[in-house]
């Protein structure tokens, strides 16, 4: 059953054998696994409860009503855009769906850094098939590829770069072109359509605007939770909400996670002292002519020929660290994106319909942070060392891609107005003054690692079972608790990695209220 918190009058008790602080990726995954198994859930929301015809394909409208702090919210800075939801669904609801298993060199990698010894490919691959299957995973179909999409690849092609079809989670799309903003006709598989409903037809409640202020522990043991009930228009409380259970999972998001613990003294030294965002830079071709970037899905077409980094003989950075998606940007967003004022940026949006674009996914070595400060969640993020010379390489082979696809010109939306129109021109006027802070548009969207599994205390939140190690019955189950980045997109990942906390929990606890 959804409650609505913005529709409810007065205070709220409920009792559960597992309360779930979040109803994202991490959370809607963990909670519908247990609820398929008898638990009594409670799923806590802070945000709203937005449905196929609540969503208008407007951006200006989905904007205000399910992304955090309306579209608005950046790093302290302001040199980079974060990019999430807050609605039941989480971040899934408007996600892209592109949905990779993390790489096997990343999951060795949390096994030697992080003591996560469970995590390998044996271990993880059941999880992921039944997510794909539950969520109709597969690899895009022709024809949901935009001429954009046809365009990468075919500079890809063209140059020899390795490329291919995402796996994606929609089940009968009909390329509307505006999944980033909600799936107004139900066949994107976010959490919304696909766990949400299980946990709710199994009897569990999901409160929608549910903010969850306290952790509620007894004797080192976490026993529920607190908070408010929210008016979704002014986000003011108007009433208590409590939720005791056994069991507590926070699966806020790598923001609402660390925020959570920070506010509630779990300030150790580790909590939202490592915060990943896979940096996305962008850049725009202009093909002279009309290309379809509208249709379709934002990302059909995946360039990794550069997710490895290559180094010198010497060690020093020679290339690669990330992998580039093909972007529909809408115009709102363009037009955000694009650099210049006033009759130089309107041509600019004049040639909208002729616009191609990439975006990148740094694989970044200098994550941020999550601190409060006053009393007000603040993020420090600076892409910097050599994850500004990744965004450099991103933004030179981006460009060779479209002019070998046949792009007229291409853009690099900095302050400067960088343009390329030949690729002997790349090296010298793609150079690292366009990725310094605040020379363009740079947005985060994948958030990671803020509360991470391990086994060494001093280094993570919680044990590789995901369970606290200072509070008994308090997990992790989101992108807080993978450790760093995951090198592509990282929903699926987040998802298995859920789906094996929950696997664990019923294994050891069978119904633990019962
Ligand atoms: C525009 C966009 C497109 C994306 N596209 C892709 C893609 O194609 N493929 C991919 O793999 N990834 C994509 N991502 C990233 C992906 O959606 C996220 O990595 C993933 O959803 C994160 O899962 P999560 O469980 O950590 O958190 P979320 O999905 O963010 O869910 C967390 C939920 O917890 C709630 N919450 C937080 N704090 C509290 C609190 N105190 N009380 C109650 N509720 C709380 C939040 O409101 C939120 O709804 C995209 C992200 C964006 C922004």
């Amino acid at each position: 059953m959804i409650i609505q918190g913005t529709n409810h009058r007065g205070d709220v008790e409920d009792r559960a054998d597992v309360v779930v602080v979040g109803t994202g990726a991490g959370g809607g995954t963990l909670a519908a696994y247990l609820a398929d198994r008898g638990w009594d859930v409670v799923m806590l929301e802070k945000g709203g409860f937005f449905r196929a015809e609540d969503f208008s394909q407007r951006e200006e409208e989905a904007m205000a009503a399910f992304n955090g702090r309306r579209g608005l919210d950046a790093s302290d800075d302001n040199s980079v855009f974060l990019a999430y939801a807050e609605a039941v669904g989480g971040c899934t609801v408007h996600y892209w769906g592109d949905s990779f298993r993390a790489p096997p060199d990343r999951l060795e990698r949390w096994r030697t850094e992080y003591g996560l010894e469970w995590m390998t490919p044996a271990e993880l691959d059941p999880h992921w098939e039944a997510i794909e299957r539950e969520l109709g995973i597969h690899i895009c179909e022709e024809r949901l590829f935009n001429e954009n999409n046809r365009l990468v690849r075919q500079g890809c092609e063209a140059l020899g770069f390795r490329g291919g079809a995402v796996p994606t989670a929609r089940v009968d799309c009909i390329g509307c072109g505006w999944t980033a903003f909600g799936c107004a006709y139900n066949r994107k598989s976010s959490q919304l359509i696909t766990t949400i409903p299980r946990v709710s037809k199994s009897g569990g409640r999901i409160y929608s605007d549910a903010r969850v202020e306290r952790i509620l522990i007894e004797n080192g043991r976490a026993v529920g939770v607190e908070g408010s009930l929210l008016d979704r228009d002014t986000d003011q409380p108007h009433s208590r909400i409590r939720v005791r259970a056994p069991i507590v999972v926070l699966a806020g998001g790598a923001i609402g996670t660390a925020e959570l613990l920070l506010r509630n003294g779990f300030d150790d030294g580790v909590v939202g002292q490592r915060f990943y965002v896979n940096p996305h830079y962008f850049v725009f071709a202009d093909f002279g002519r009309e290309i379809d970037n509208v249709t379709g899905i934002p990302c059909a077409y995946e360039v990794d020929e550069f997710r490895e980094v290559r180094r010198t003989r010497s060690g020093e950075y020679a290339g690669g660290g990330y992998t580039m998606l093909c972007s529909h940007q809408p115009p709102g967003l363009t037009a955000a994106l694009l650099p210049e004022v006033g009759a130089a940026h309107a041509e600019r949006m004049r040639r909208y319909r002729r616009l191609g674009s990439l975006m990148s996914v740094i694989d970044e070595e200098n994550p941020g942070r999550i601190y409060l400060d006053g009393g007000v969640r603040k993020v420090r993020f600076r892409v910097r060392g050599v994850d500004q010379h990744k965004a450099v390489d991103f933004l030179r082979n981006a460009t060779r891609i479209f002019l070998a696809a046949g792009a007229r010109e291409v853009w690099i939306p900095d302050v400067y107005g960088t343009v390329v129109r030949d690729p002997s021109e790349v090296e010298t006027r793609i150079t690292l003054r366009s990725v310094q802070p605040g020379a363009q548009v740079c947005a985060g969207s994948h958030f990671l690692g803020t509360a991470p599994l391990g086994a060494d205390p001093s280094r993570s939140f919680a044990g590789p079972t995901g369970e606290a190690h200072r509070v008994k019955g308090l997990y992790v189950a989101d992108g807080a608790a993978v450790p760093t980045s995951v090198s592509k997109d990282p929903s699926l990942t987040i998802m298995g990695v859920a789906r094996w906390i929950a696997a664990g929990l019923h294994e050891r606890e069978g119904r633990a209220g019962a």
